[in-house]
């Protein structure tokens, strides 16, 4: 991959190649997409797309970070207003995950599914997700859906995270804007979809890609274990379903982190 597939990225470009209907923006460089769009929500009248050649300051879930490099990783958020209160918001996490592998499956790439909002190859990391909320003035939540895709990452990434990640390196030599543009539809028909149907619509596609069915698994919280039992998949509300040898109970996001029984990291 050279510089120059890079600078190529353009709003114009996603936009044109692109059937959502949705405004495009393309930011050099910037700390957090989703910081960005969370500080415009307010003001914002229709959905908005904000892609950062070069994010400095990824954020994950509870504090943590996403590394990402401006030559080999897609770091991007969309902002989409939701008619009512959060309580509709069940499950979106999750069918962003639905999204994302539906759209790289017509790309050629298989992926796996981990509760709540990790995206695997070959068991490991390919794509962060992360949604904030934020009440819009005239009613309705701003939901800001924030991505990160691993392309092609330096190897010294690995080494900073003391774990193995997932790259694409098929799709890193791939047209950014066109890869963008088919990304962007894919969550904007997922989002349209879940308006109507909300999370039932996508549960059986999440769990036909659950990367950890059956596995032993353990629940964390703050790295102290709350359960223990076989991965299930989840329901219409994207609760993880566990069967402990209490008989099976059902787990909330939250910011509990799931982990296979015996290994430090997921
Ligand atoms: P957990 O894995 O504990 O359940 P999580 O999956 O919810 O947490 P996220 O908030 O989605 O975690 O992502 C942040 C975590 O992802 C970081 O703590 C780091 O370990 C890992 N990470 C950061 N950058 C990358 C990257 N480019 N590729 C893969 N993993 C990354």
């Amino acid at each position: 991959m050279t510089a120059s597939t890079i600078a190529s990225m353009h709003a114009a470009d996603i936009a044109a190649r692109s059937q959502a209907g949705v405004a495009v923006e393309v930011v050099e460089e910037t700390g957090s997409t989703n910081a960005d769009l969370l500080a415009r929500a307010a003001s914002l009248d229709a959905p908005l797309l904000l892609v950062a050649r070069n994010q400095t300051a990824g954020r994950g879930r509870a504090g943590r970070s996403w590394l990402s490099s401006s030559a080999g990783s897609l770091t991007f958020s969309l902002a989409w207003r939701f008619e009512g209160g959060v309580g509709r918001l069940a499950g979106l996490p999750l069918a962003i995950g639905v999204a994302l592998a539906e759209t790289l499956d017509k790309l050629g790439v298989q992926v796996g599914l981990k509760w709540p909002n990790d995206v695997l190859r070959d068991g490991d990391k390919l794509a962060g997700i992360l949604i904030e909320t934020q009440n819009a003035p005239g009613g309705g939540v701003w939901t800001v859906i924030g991505i990160g895709l691993n392309l092609l990452m330096p190897d010294e990434t690995e080494a900073l995270l003391g774990r193995s990640i997932a790259s694409l390196p098929w799709l890193a030599r791939m047209d950014r804007n066109e890869l963008m543009a088919a990304l962007l539809d894919g969550l904007a028909g997922a989002l349209r979809e879940f308006e109507r149907a909300g999370f039932a619509a996508f549960s059986a596609r999440w769990n036909r890609r659950h990367a950890w069915q059956g596995q032993t698994v353990v629940i964390l919280d703050a790295g102290k274990t709350l359960h223990e039992g076989a991965a299930a998949g989840v329901d219409d509300t994207g609760r993880l379903l566990l069967d402990t040898r209490e008989g099976r109970i059902t787990v909330l996001a939250g910011d509990v982190s799931l982990r296979v029984k015996g290994a430090l990291q997921g």
